[in-house]
């Protein structure tokens, strides 16, 4: 499979937004049915440049990321790239999941610190890592791959010090080896402008491509937003409280805002686009659809 930073250069010589959508390891076998022959094949029909699938805080879903990048590149021929984190893991640890990972002929690794389980706060094990930046080198050190990293437009929660002393952490992750950024989702682009001019004046050169997250319900992106820390500008916040109750209304609302943020983003001259997909296909097709990048799915 290709790698992840040669598909950004491809794409930036055409001048076309490369296009990614993020999976997670379903707990069901209901849901590796849906992920795989419905959820994927529907999305396949934009040609996306590539995918990502995320790595459990613990537990079971934690061997399925592999499982299902594995079957990404088999059964679909699509370009996977594997989150791996620093939960739990010891470095011997993380040296046989690389050995299993490129044996798979998988070449692309999301390169994270993770979260623990239930909120708690992060802790290293011992002979393991404590920040990604430790992981992004030790991969470097080994293998071949192409390594991203996860950035924070708004700055990362943990970082009691400010925004500004986080992206000066993610330059460091960029100065131990990554070759792109993975944003977390926002919806106030402001926060994404002020993240890449910050960025850029540190020196950062890689693509940093924004991720996207188009609602489905009220009550799911506050949930949601809680969990990764994202915020929701006060107008967006008002106008889903008038959606409350009303899923579908909202699902529609978030298409419409998805697709108004990503056409700014685009004159704005972003990489790629990276949709968090929930595992469903219906709001990032359409938001495609809406920015006419859809339109090659005719071709070949
Ligand atoms: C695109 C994307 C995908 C994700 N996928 C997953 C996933 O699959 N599984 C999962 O569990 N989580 C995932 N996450 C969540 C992520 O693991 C958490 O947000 C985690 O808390 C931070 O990870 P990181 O890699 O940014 O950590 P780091 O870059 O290590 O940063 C963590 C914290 O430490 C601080 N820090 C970094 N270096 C230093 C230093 N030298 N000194 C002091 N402080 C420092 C940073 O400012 C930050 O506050 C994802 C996030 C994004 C944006």
């Amino acid at each position: 499979m290709q790698l992840i930073r040669d598909i950004l250069a491809t794409r930036a010589a055409a001048g076309r937004p490369a296009i990614s959508f993020e999976f997670f390891p379903p707990k069901t076998e209901e849901g590796d049915r849906n992920l795989m022959e419905k959820t994927i094949p529907a999305l396949m029909r934009m040609r996306p440049d590539y995918c990502s699938v995320t790595y459990g805080a613990g537990g079971s879903t934690r061997d399925k990321t592999l499982m299902i990048v594995d079957r990404i590149h088999r059964e679909h021929h699509l370009t996977a790239l594997a989150h791996l984190t620093c939960v739990g893991h010891t470095q011997e640890q993380v040296a046989e999941l690389l050995q299993k990972i490129e044996a798979l002929g998988c070449r692309n690794i999301l390169a994270l610190r993770g979260d623990p389980p239930n909120g708690a706060e992060f802790q290293a094990v011992p002979g393991g890592f404590e920040y990604a930046a430790e992981l992004v080198k030790f991969i470097r050190s080994r293998s071949p791959f192409s390594v991203a990293v996860a950035g924070f437009p708004e700055g990362h929660t943990a970082c009691k010090a400010g925004r500004e002393v986080d992206w000066q952490h993610l330059k460091q992750k960029v100065d131990a080896g990554a070759d792109f950024i993975l944003t977390q989702l926002f919806f106030d682009n402001a926060d994404f402008f002020r993240f890449r001019d910050h960025l850029g004046k540190l020196g950062v050169r890689v693509p940093i491509v924004p991720g996207i997250i188009s609602i489905l319900s009220t009550s799911q992106i506050k949930r949601f937003t809680q969990l990764c820390g994202a915020r929701i500008p006060g107008p967006l916040a008002a106008k889903l409280e008038t959606l409350e109750g009303n899923d579908s209304a909202a699902a529609e609302f978030g298409i419409e805002y998805a697709t108004r943020q990503c056409e700014e983003l685009r004159r704005a001259g972003v990489p790629g686009f990276h949709f968090y997909t929930l595992n469903k296909s219906t709001a990032s097709v359409r938001v495609l659809q809406n920015l006419g990048l859809a339109s090659n799915m005719q071709v070949g």
